[in-house]
């Protein structure tokens, strides 16, 4: 039953999709800190076979997928107790969600792969909780729409719409002026636009405030992981582009806020810790006590905040363009964006390489509006596509 509709049930039963990842490691540290909250009862990843068969065995957990081919499969069988049901491919994604009994699923795996178990979640009355940003990116309309028909509860994770979502409990959409996401700027917030051209991968890894997985770093180092939270948040709370602000805020404390019709303004602070936001999706509406490091302000000393420089990272007009034009240019955006942080790694593009590969392939789609499923799918692989063809110019011309 959804968490939505059973709020007074204590312990839930959790399926973590990318558990091996970033986030789904900082999940079970806080699985392993309230264990009368949250039990995990299915994990699936990628190729992290043996990671995967020691974190199944530490929860004893018997439900597990790894999408990674079938060698993995045989692999994962092998470390496993005879009892144990393996699921293989990205459709073992869907049948791990589909067969296995749980309250809530927390999809926290990079990229598209997502989406199809994010809808089996739904289908089988699932509660979400939502790392992916891909997926209310590519498919919010969608996604958010097949929730309130089957009445469950899409829980954010990402740490700015989880703040959102915590300032927003409780009041009305017409209550709201404005919804500010906080970003931390990256690591090229104060570089000059020569520097940033000549930027290496190493540098771009090296995220002033947050640890997180190589993907979302590059996209953090962009800006177009604000881009891409600009568009999640218009989903996630139904809210039009232009009510959908960012703000830098180098320390990365106060996670995000929204304004209200009579000009207060709520916040939600932290330290930059994944377990808080995981935590409260996996016991709202209550509050639990746990032992993560509270704030000590006189030691913060300051909080400064400043606009982002938008003309120098043109990830955020490109996501207000995206986002206001709606139907299948977000996911455009999001394909070429992933397409192109992968030439980057690859070294066959140079940074400013990312943000042209995007606006090239955005320029060269047409959308269609209220896109379904298989019209957003094959925006993603015709963008995918159409950033590869830009990116094969040889460097130099990039
Ligand atoms: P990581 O790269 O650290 O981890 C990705 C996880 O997904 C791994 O467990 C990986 O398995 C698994 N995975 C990847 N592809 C597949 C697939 N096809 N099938 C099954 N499992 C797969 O990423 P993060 O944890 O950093 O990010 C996860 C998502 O959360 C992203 O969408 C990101 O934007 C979002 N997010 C992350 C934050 C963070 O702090 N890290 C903050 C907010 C949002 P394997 O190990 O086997 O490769």
């Amino acid at each position: 039953m959804s968490v939505a509709n059973d709020p007074v049930k204590r312990r839930r039963r959790i399926i973590i999709l990318g558990s091996t990842g970033s986030i789904g490691t900082s999940a079970l540290k806080v699985a392993r800190d309230i264990p009368d909250r949250m039990e995990v009862v299915g994990l699936a990843a990628c190729r992290s076979v043996a990671a995967l068969a020691e974190q199944a065995r530490e929860f004893g957990v018997r439900h597990v997928a790894v999408s990674g081919g079938a060698a993995a499969v045989e692999e994962l069988r092998g470390l496993l107790p005879a009892d144990s049901t393996v699921f293989g491919g990205e459709e073992g994604l869907v049948k791990l969600v589909r067969e296995t009994e749980a309250d809530m699923v927390l999809i926290a795996i990079v990229g598209t792969a997502g989406l199809r178990p994010a809808l089996a979640a739904i289908e089988a009355g699932c509660d979400l909780a939502i790392a992916s940003k891909e997926i209310l990116v590519m498919a919010g309309e969608a996604v958010m729409e097949a929730a309130r028909r089957k009445g469950v509860a899409v829980l954010p994770v990402d740490s700015e719409h989880n703040a959102i979502f915590q300032c927003l409990e409780g009041r009305a959409p017409s209550e709201v002026s404005r919804l500010i996401l906080t970003a931390s700027g990256g690591p090229f917030r104060t570089w000059s636009n020569d520097r940033i051209a000549a930027a290496t991968l190493a540098q771009a890894l090296k995220h002033p405030t947050w640890e997180m997985g190589r993907k979302i770093t590059i996209d953090s180092a962009t800006l177009f992981n604000k881009g891409l939270e600009m568009i999640e948040a218009r989903w996630l709370f139904d809210v039009p582009m232009e009510r959908v602000e960012v703000v830098v805020h180098p320390q990365s404390i106060v996670h995000s806020m929204v304004e209200f019709i009579d000009g207060s303004v709520l916040a939600q602070m932290s330290h930059s810790d994944m377990c808080f936001p995981i935590q409260y999706a996996v016991t709202w509406p209550q509050r639990v006590r746990n032992t993560l490091r509270p704030l000590d302000f006189a030691a913060l000393g300051r909080l400064e905040f400043e606009a982002p420089r938008r003309a120098d990272f043109p990830a955020l007009d490109l996501a207000v363009e995206a986002g206001t034009t709606g139907g299948t240019l977000p996911a455009v955006y999001n394909a070429a964006n992933e397409t192109a942080v992968a030439a980057f790694i690859d070294g066959r593009t140079r940074f400013p390489g990312i943000w042209r590969a995007v606006a090239r392939t955005m320029e060269a789609h047409r959308s269609i509006a209220h896109a379904g499923l298989d019209e957003i799918l094959a925006a993603d692989a015709w963008a995918r596509r159409e950033a590869e063809r830009w990116l094969e110019k040889p460097l130099a011309a990039v």
